[in-house]
């Protein structure tokens, strides 16, 4: 029979992973429901249409898509990122105004399968549309970095900066256009192949010999609007009262065409590899008009789950939560005592595993110990006569027979719940 694996860029996420990933999505959830946020489930795949209107100059649009034509003969892509299914929802519902949402969930990107890189991975992130408040804007950085304190990491720095209102944005490009092109032959070819799609992009490059040019480009800040810069320096002010430290970096572009004014990113300052960025986020208020809704301003980020988890890995932070398996029951008479007694303590909400198969004593025990549980409960021919069962602690050994009227009030105090 032929056997499979993952596909590349993918991967299980087995225990006890699988309950850091909820933990970490639930430690989220309560901080933004905390400040009003309501949860948005967007569906995985979407019409191609709503994932192009994001820009066609993206790399994430024009060689990462997972599109393909369905069995109805619609182009259908899997969402590469959820910001512009949010947007298509908002124009399909036309909920009331500030509309804050947050998600978490997959998404899917053709990319080449490395460290923190993966073709399936998962975000969580918040959008507000309808709201042009530069307050906003360090409200919203404030609650990643929230977030990020509530997780325990201490090594993320706030990259800032304002890519200014699109003519601004306009100018800029423009500007960078003329600077990249007039010294074409010294940069790599696939800066100059940005160049020609996106000149922004250009200021993204890691390779060395781009750095010179990169370095003397024209800066953003030079080209910003006076609202615009009124607008970035009154979300500086904000961050500051708030007390969220950052650095302003006039080279962060994100990839995404669609941010205007401000756009921030999420360092880690604890990874070493290529992908040290475990979010990011801005304002994209032309996204929603884009998708042939009303002119709405929007703002939101997106956190890269899994490479968050290896910033915590890096830091010795947010470990795997504990099993929930307390209690061990082992049977030495067959398995029907096992069977009541875990009945009884998960009725009570106390997690309890047995053996089965009628294992031997040893057999048992060894699983007993492997199930993490702080409590073993044995029952042999004895203690089924007499109605009672022993109870072991697991560190340390400590036996007492107990009961079986008794047994939920002893396990429960023995647990300290
Ligand atoms: P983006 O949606 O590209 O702005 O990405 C936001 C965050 O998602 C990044 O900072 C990463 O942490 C994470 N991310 C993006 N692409 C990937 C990927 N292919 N694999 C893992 N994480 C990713």
């Amino acid at each position: 029979m032929p056997s499979f694996a993952t596909s590349p860029g993918t991967r299980d996420i087995l225990a006890p992973d699988a309950a850091r990933w909820r933990a970490f999505q639930q430690v989220f959830a309560d901080g933004v429901e905390t400040a009003g946020f309501t949860h948005i489930i967007p569906p995985m795949f979407e019409d191609l249409g709503v994932f192009l209107r994001v820009g066609e100059s993206t790399e994430i649009v024009t060689k990462e898509m997972y599109d393909f034509e369905d069995k109805g003969g619609r182009r259908i892509a899997l969402r590469p990122e959820q910001t512009a299914s949010v947007c298509r929802a908002f124009v399909e519902h036309r909920p009331t105004t500030p509309w804050k949402v947050w998600y978490a969930g997959p998404n899917f990107r053709y990319e080449k399968p490395q460290q923190g890189r993966y073709r399936q991975f998962d975000q969580v992130g918040v959008e507000v549309l309808g709201v042009d408040d530069p307050m906003l804007d360090a409200e919203v950085i404030g609650l990643a970095i929230n977030f990020y304190r509530r997780l325990g990491l201490s090594g993320v720095e706030v990259r800032l900066n304002s890519l200014g209102d699109s003519g601004d944005r306009d100018r800029y490009s423009a500007a960078l256009h003329a600077h990249f092109s007039g010294n074409a032959d010294s940069l790599s070819p696939e800066s100059r192949s940005t160049l020609e799609r996106n000149p922004l992009r250009v200021l993204d490059s890691k390779r060395p010999e781009d750095a010179s040019l990169i370095a003397a480009a024209p800066r953003m800040s030079d080209h910003l609007s006076e609202a615009a810069a009124t607008h970035f320096s009154a979300v500086q002010d904000a961050l500051r009262r708030a007390g969220v430290d950052f650095v302003v970096d006039d080279r962060l572009v994100r990839g995404l065409d669609y941010y205007r004014r401000t756009t921030f990113e999420f360092v880690s300052t604890r990874l070493t590899a290529a992908h040290t960025a475990i979010g990011g986020g801005g304002r994209y208020d032309g996204l929603v008009a884009a998708l042939g809704g009303p002119d709405t301003s929007g703002i939101g980020f997106a956190l890269g789950l899994d490479r968050t988890l290896l910033a915590c890995d890096a830091e010795g932070v947010f470990g795997a939560p504990r099993s929930r398996i307390e209690v061990f029951v082992v049977d030495a008479t067959g398995g029907r005592e096992a069977e009541s007694i875990c009945a009884h303590l998960r009725a009570a909400g106390i997690g309890s595993d047995r053996a089965y198969d009628q294992r031997s004593m040893k057999a048992q025990m060894k699983s007993a110990d492997r199930s993490g549980a702080a409590l073993c409960i044995i029952v042999g021919d004895d203690e089924r006569l007499a109605q009672s069962v022993i109870i072991r602690t697991m560190e340390g050994g400590s036996q007492q027979t107990v009961s079986r009227a008794d047994l939920v009030s002893h396990v429960t105090r023995m647990l300290g719940h």
